[in-house]
């Protein structure tokens, strides 16, 4: 069976550890590859190569840093298939969606490659007399990317983009369920000119992060994955001096108002909720429907899930894949027996349900009931329920009062209404007519509340502030004319 290796010092590295894991051909249920956890030994092999390199890749001009950006995201791009081929294959999502998924990842590397402009510091003349004083951005260190399997080659491409650029370099640990692609991402980087250390993966589960976090030269960790582990890796982080951002699951709300045009609605509703099996940090879990749009919007829904097609990857009319073990699916599938609200659609009843991949049809549960585990739960799967209330105050309430503020949308023509909803939403990401408002690259992306961890959010402008501090130069150019003896506090007027 392929065992998959990690990636230290610019080569393939097979694991010497005992432990072995299995990834999966979600879509079959057979096992498809081994994935062998690092031992601390393989993590500290990468932390030393990642800490050996930083010097000369510092040392780079920027406009060679850049340079190795703009090469990388070429060669995402001429391999793009490829890439979401080995993607879909782990992760079981259809090739059209992970080709998706590289097409918003290649958007970081665009970014990163203006950093010659994005990393100026400001400078003034004159602070006092002859005294000018400037700041500088400079790189970390040795950072680190803890990255969830359902994005694994965006969410790493949001972290490494910008780290490398700003001077650092990197260790990742991409998630042991679909690992193969980070060593393609890997091997991209290499032929883009990166230096040899600079790029890193050491694969495995939890025991490889706590390796990360407990090693001294280990600067920053960025991660991405569910609540409880962003929580506790935050915690540890930090605790051992470490800058961390650590960004959490969701519960997204899509609130639909009278006026909202109900098909546009529906569209949004069911491509949002069902797209990826619904296994997004920014998938559309809860309709919140307002008055009247309730009764319009379940059977609207409903008719658009009868023509969705659940099939395997490979099947180019398939529009949804498996979820990715046989533990997540029949923990969703689990959902769908509880009580709270009515089933309207049973995903469970779908012919591939009944097969031996890991696969589950659309559901959708009317009346939900907000104290059932239908909403209080990140359900991570193609579950979409729909909650009913009389007012626009009401389903405001229900958005700001859950625990999660990853993203949100609202439904409707009223542009006061929107605009009201915007300025109101206890959010990071609100969506306008816009179900899945995952920013562009040059803004950043974050939930608040129990969906992030730390202070600044991924990619974009904040993710090059993580990946770099600030040093503020004073400097006087002696002048013999002026000098003198001042044993006061220095003046600046
Ligand atoms: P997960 O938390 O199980 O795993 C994420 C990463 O952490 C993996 O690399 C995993 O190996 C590692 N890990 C798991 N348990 C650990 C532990 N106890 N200590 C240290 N490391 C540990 O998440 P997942 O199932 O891979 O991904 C799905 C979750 O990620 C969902 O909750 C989803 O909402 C969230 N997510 C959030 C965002 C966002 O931007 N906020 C984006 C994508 C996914």
């Amino acid at each position: 069976m392929r065992v998959v290796p990690h990636w230290i010092n610019g080569a393939r590295v097979e694991g010497a550890g005992e432990r072995r894991l299995p990834v999966w051909d979600p879509a079959t249920g057979q096992q498809q590859a081994t994935v062998v956890a690092a031992t601390g030994a393989e993590v500290r092999a990468a932390v030393r190569a990642a800490l050996d390199a930083q010097p000369r890749w510092r040392a780079a001009s920027l406009s060679r840093r850049a340079e190795v950006m703009f090469r990388f995201r070429d060669l995402v791009d001429a391999n793009r298939e490829q890439l979401a081929t080995l993607l879909s294959a782990e992760h079981g999502k259809t090739v059209a969606d992970a080709a998706g998924e590289i097409a918003r990842g290649l958007e970081n590397a665009e970014f990163a490659a203006g950093a010659p402009h994005l990393l100026k510091g400001g400078y003034s003349e004159q602070a006092a007399t002859g005294v000018d004083v400037y700041s500088i951005m400079q790189p970390l260190g040795v950072v680190a990317g803890v990255t969830p399997f359902n994005f694994p080659a965006m969410v790493p491409m949001w972290m490494f983009c910008n780290a490398l650029v700003a001077g650092n370099t990197f260790v990742l640990k991409p998630s042991e369920k679909d690992p193969s692609v980070s060593l393609l991402l890997a091997d991209l980087l290499r032929r883009a000119g990166l230096p040899d250390g600079a790029f890193n993966v050491v694969q495995g589960d939890k025991s490889a992060v706590d390796a990360l976090l407990a090693d001294p030269d280990v600067r920053a960790v960025s991660f991405v994955g569910s609540t409880p582990v962003a929580r506790a890796v935050y915690e540890a982080g930090t605790r051992a001096g470490k800058r961390v951002q650590a960004l959490g699951g969701a519960k997204n709300h899509m609130v639909v108002l009278p006026d909202a045009d109900v098909d546009a609605a529906a569209d949004a509703a069911v491509s949002a909720g069902y797209g990826s099996a619904g296994e997004r940090c920014m998938a559309v879990s809860v309709v919140v429907a307002v008055g009247a749009a309730g009764d319009a919007i379940v059977p609207a829904i409903a008719s658009r899930i009868a023509k969705i097609r659940v099939g395997p990857a490979t099947d180019p009319d398939a529009e949804m894949g498996p979820l990715i073990t046989r533990e997540h699916r029949d923990r969703v599938a689990g959902y769908l027996a509880g009580s709270g609200g009515t089933v309207v659609v049973d995903g469970r009843e779908t012919d591939a349900a009944r097969g031996p991949g890991f696969f589950l049809g659309a559901s959708l549960v009317d009346d939900v009931d907000t104290g059932s585990a239908f909403y209080t739960d990140e359900i991570f799967g193609p579950v979409l329920s729909v909650v009913r209330v009389e007012t626009y105050d009401e389903a405001l309430k229900l958005v700001n009062d859950n625990p999660y503020g990853n993203g949100t949308a609202i439904f409707t023509r009223d542009g006061g209404a929107a605009r009201r909803f915007q300025y109101d939403a206890v959010c990071g990401m609100v969506g306008v007519n816009v179900p899945i408002p995952v920013p562009v690259a040059y803004y950043s992306f974050g939930g608040w509340k129990a969906s992030l961890f730390g202070d600044l959010h991924m990619y974009g402008p904040e993710g090059l502030r993580f990946y770099t501090r600030t040093k503020v130069v004073t400097s006087r150019w002696p002048d013999p004319a002026t000098s003198e003896v001042d044993l006061g506090f220095p003046k600046v007027r």
